[in-house]
């Protein structure tokens, strides 16, 4: 009677311990489901969302950082399930990916870098070797303002100016359209300004130039010269 109780008992503990482990495998797929359905996620936004005025408003930030490039994010992570970038870092989709997914990745890399680019504050002029290169490439700083800008100026429809280097340290201006990034012509971004309407509109409605010369008064020039 007693070794029939020790059996019982015996089993019951097996069959609570075999349910655990399966209630754990369970736990541990929706984990990994979970973080595969969240895997890419916004930079966090280094300064409060009224920072920048009035270079770019508050209505502005939240708008750009909180809705738009949110949903480049969303639509990234929903877009990569059961493809080969299912587990790729952010940069490789960029470089290897086209159509719906190279749109949502690039903007996602690209808005990371946009919005790291800024503090409260900043601008003044770029530090070490950046600067030494930007003298050395385009005369002074001010005649690499202006090339650049006139750059932004002068990209038709929605896209990004790109300061880049390449592995030797050189340096470029590039005009990308959309969601377009130096990585795809194997350079390195080192600065990004977004020509998109929706980064000006409300502050600055149709007068790109005027942002876009009111950005430099809010770079964060010790984050972008580390970019080089
Ligand atoms: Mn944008």
């Amino acid at each position: 009677m007693k070794a029939i109780h020790l059996y019982l008992l015996s089993g019951l503990a097996s069959l609570t311990l075999l349910s655990f482990n399966q209630s754990n495998a369970n736990n541990k797929d929706q984990q990994t489901k979970n973080s595969v359905d969240m895997k890419f996620e916004k930079v966090a936004l280094p300064y409060a969302t009224d920072a920048l005025e009035p270079v770019i408003s508050k209505q502005t930030v939240e708008l750009h950082y909180g809705k738009h490039h949110q949903a480049y994010i969303d639509n990234l992570n929903k877009l990569i399930v059961g493809t080969k970038f299912e587990n790729a870092d952010l940069e490789t989709i960029v470089k290897e990916s086209d159509g719906a997914i190279f749109n949502n990745a690039g903007q996602s890399l690209n808005h990371n870098l946009y919005f790291t680019s800024f503090k409260k504050n900043g601008g003044g002029v770029p530090k070490g070797k950046l600067a030494e290169a930007i003298n050395e490439q385009f005369g002074s700083f001010d005649q690499f303002k202006e090339e650049f800008n006139a750059a932004g100026v002068s990209l038709f429809g929605s896209g990004w100016v790109w300061l880049a280097k390449d592995q030797n340290g050189k340096l470029s201006i590039l005009k990308e359209s959309n969601a377009g990034n130096p990585l795809t012509s194997g350079l390195t971004p080192v600065l990004g300004f977004d020509v998109w309407e929706h980064s000006y509109y409300l502050d600055y409605q149709n007068r790109r130039a005027d942002h876009l010369k009111e950005l430099w008064s809010i770079i964060d020039w010790d984050v972008v010269s580390a970019r080089y």
